[in-house]
């Protein structure tokens, strides 16, 4: 198609994020001219949003902390499922992806003797997390930007122009990743302002693109959020694992109801906050499970001292993984000792004075005085369970980002599996971006510079993306029977239907509901109408996120069906414990059938299943890989006992 524009790069990285800016720096520094193409305005990706810190041992707040009790912490955080090679790496060389952001000019807060700081984060062994008050997303990103900004500057002086080897297009959205043949070459692209068409072509793609919570109705993500990569990863051929474990953030605002879902750092209780019920007691002694009861405080004295002399001391309760702190308020509340609002209490203003709160958590007081009118340095603020952070992802090589069975594709940052496990926890995530950022931009470099004989992109398949996205546009095909949907309304019900029936916890029968439901949706997407033109149409935007976030949401209620215990994130009322026999479990999401290939008699049309039970997805089980033997002897024999499947426990 002629009418679509073309440039050509080595890499295209799709996000602007944390992942997606470490990738693009590495990749141009490797040699590779690099494109970033992002949604929102540049240094407006969700990492901004990030409050509480960075998690890396650097053992600046406490000497025994190093990257092998990272290790330990993660894995027990996960729940003993996550891609070990990962935790593994991410546990060694965050100290090191720490360190180089200071190098490129961001300043992290201080200790007295100017060291960086490190707080306490729930399931984090020692003070871990480097901070910039609670803003260090924003610092992350003003410095990764910073860093593009002067890498642009360096090309100017050689080339004469800022953007020869590296740029960013900013507000447009990719709706398809490209191949020829098995191999990717490159992307189909949106102007959401002009609703210009255009293709960057490249032989190596980086998705960057952040998480999926934009299907749940309450949640703490923006609108950026609606697992656009998860999707171009499956329309690519690529597998997605264990989607089933989604973490509800324990502590989101819950009053009032327009600001329901939006996040309230763990910094809270990293700092001294606690949770109480309406009877005025700090339940979370009450929920520790049995798996963490050697390391967390009986009484409320114990749990006190730790803040002050932390190793003859356990943690306190509330500084428990967040899944099991979403869950013990889930009962609280079901027990009917919530909070008038549905929640419960969260409270620093009895624990600090004011000022030490208004310097700790300036944004937090900012964001209760203006939304909510509460002033967090004399009262108790509300909060409840928020859908936050998806573990799920697209499956990756551990070391290299390389997404698996599709050449030339790379994922890093939350749209990639594995990492986390069955749950992540706090301050992995920023970490986890600048990790797997940099391994994801090296490899797509070194990829891309393997690629001698580029093959051009596919005028077909380029002309099959256009049609796709532009049939919001027309009526309906005549084999789509029954009236026009609007996008709002679709994306309404489907947020309402994830929430209520694959939500924080889950039944079989609701999960079936909502297979059901999701396939009544999908029948209605095909018919999705919208008016107007392609020049900045926000409805015709969500028209085309919606088949991502139906794709998406299919493979979580998959995944959440197959999965019959519960571990992280994954909590089922009907198998409510967590079975060793699962242990070693992945389960992966495919399509059914190779949709985005022209040769299919519609390519355009993912969302046509066989049938109105059937969705596209398919899902397989695989045996993870053994634990390296020397990471498994970080343990206590007694607590591999816990996790560990009956054959794992014999070799
Ligand atoms: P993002 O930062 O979301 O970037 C995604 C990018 O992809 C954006 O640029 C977006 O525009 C672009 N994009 C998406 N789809 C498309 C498309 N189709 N085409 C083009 N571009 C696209 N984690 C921590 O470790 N510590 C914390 O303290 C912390 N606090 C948090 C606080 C809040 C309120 C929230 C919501 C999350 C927090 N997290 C925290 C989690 C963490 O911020 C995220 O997991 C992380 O920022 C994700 O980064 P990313 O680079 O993967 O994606």
């Amino acid at each position: 198609m002629s009418v679509v524009d073309r440039q050509e790069w080595d890499v295209v990285v799709v996000g602007a994020g944390g992942a997606g800016l470490r990738a693009a720096i590495e990749a141009r520094e490797r040699g590779a001219r690099t494109a970033v193409i992002c949604k929102s305005l540049f240094g407006k990706a969700h990492t901004v949003m990030a409050e509480g810190g960075i998690a890396a041992a650097m053992a600046n707040a406490n000497e025994n902390d190093n990257w092998q009790v990272h290790f330990r912490d993660t894995m027990r955080g996960g729940k003993f499922l996550n891609q070990w090679r990962m935790a593994e790496l991410h546990a060694r060389e965050a100290p090191d992806r720490v360190w180089e952001l200071e190098t490129w000019g961001a300043l992290f807060d201080r200790t007295k003797d100017g060291r960086i700081s490190q707080r306490n984060f729930g399931g984090h062994e020692y003070p871990r997390l480097a901070h910039v008050g609670d803003r260090t997303g924003l610092e992350l990103i003003r410095t990764l930007q910073q860093r593009i900004v002067a890498l642009q500057q360096e090309d100017f002086k050689e080339t004469g122009d800022f953007e020869s080897r590296l740029k960013v297009f900013q507000e447009c959205t990719v709706t398809r990743v490209l191949k020829n043949g098995d191999r990717v070459s490159g992307v189909f692209a949106y102007d959401r302002e002009s609703g210009r068409f255009f293709v960057l072509q490249a032989p190596a793609v980086v998705l960057a693109t952040g998480g999926i919570g934009k299907s749940f109705k309450v949640t703490s993500n923006s609108w950026e959020y609606t697992g656009d990569g998860h999707a171009l990863a499956l329309l690519a051929g690529a597998s997605l694992l264990n989607m089933e474990f989604v973490q509800f953030h324990p502590t989101g605002m819950v009053w009032p109801p327009s600001v329901k879902g939006i996040l309230v750092t763990e910094s809270v209780r990293g700092d001294g906050g606690v949770l109480r019920n309406s009877e005025g007691k700090r339940f979370m002694f009450d929920h520790v499970p049995d798996v963490f009861k050697e390391k967390y405080a009986e009484s409320e004295e114990e749990a006190d001292r730790w803040y002050e002399d932390p190793d003859h001391n356990r943690r306190p309760p509330e500084l428990l993984p967040r899944d099991e702190v979403a869950r013990a308020i889930n009962a609280e509340v079901k027990a009917g000792r919530g909070s008038p609002h549905g929640g419960v209490f969260l409270d620093v203003s009895t624990r600090m004075p004011a000022e030490v709160i208004r310097r700790r958590l300036p944004s937090m007081y900012h964001q209760f005085k203006e939304l909510a009118d509460v002033d967090i340095t004399a009262e108790s603020m509300e909060v409840g369970p928020t859908c936050h952070y998806v573990m799920g992802g697209v499956g990756v090589d551990s070391d290299t980002a390389a997404a698996r069975g599709v050449p030339g594709l790379f994922a890093a940052g939350e749209v990639a599996g594995g990492m986390h496990g069955s749950n992540r926890l706090g301050g992995n995530s920023l970490s986890d971006l600048l990790v797997f950022g940099r391994r994801a931009g090296w490899h797509a470099a070194e990829y891309a510079q393997g690629q001698t004989d580029r093959t051009p992109v596919d005028d077909a398949a380029v002309g099959a993306a256009a049609a796709e996205a532009l049939r919001p546009f027309s009526a309906p095909a005549e084999d789509v029977a029954g009236p026009p949907e609007n996008p709002y309304a679709l994306h309404r019900e489907l947020q309402q239907t994830m929430n209520d029936l694959v939500g924080i916890i889950r039944r079989e029968t609701e999960i079936e509901q909502a297979l059901e439901r999701l396939a009544e949706l999908r029948v209605r997407a095909r018919r999705v109408t919208v008016e107007g033109h392609r020049q900045f149409n926000p409805g015709w935007h969500l028209a085309l996120d919606l088949r991502n976030m139906l794709l998406v949401s299919e493979c979580v209620a998959r995944a959440a069906l197959e999965r019959a215990e519960s571990r992280g994130g994954h909590t089922r009322e009907d198998r409510p414990t967590m079975d060793r026999r699962w242990r070693n479990v992945n389960l992966l999401c495919a399509l059914t059938r190779p949709v985005g290939n022209p040769a299919e008699p519609d390519p355009t049309d993912v969302l046509a299943a066989p049938g109105p039970a059937h969705g596209p997805i398919r899902l397989t089980r695989e045996t993870t890989p053994s634990i390296r033997p020397d990471l498994l002897a970080l343990f206590e024999k007694e607590e591999l006992v816990k996790y560990l499947a009956e054959e794992e426990l014999y070799e």
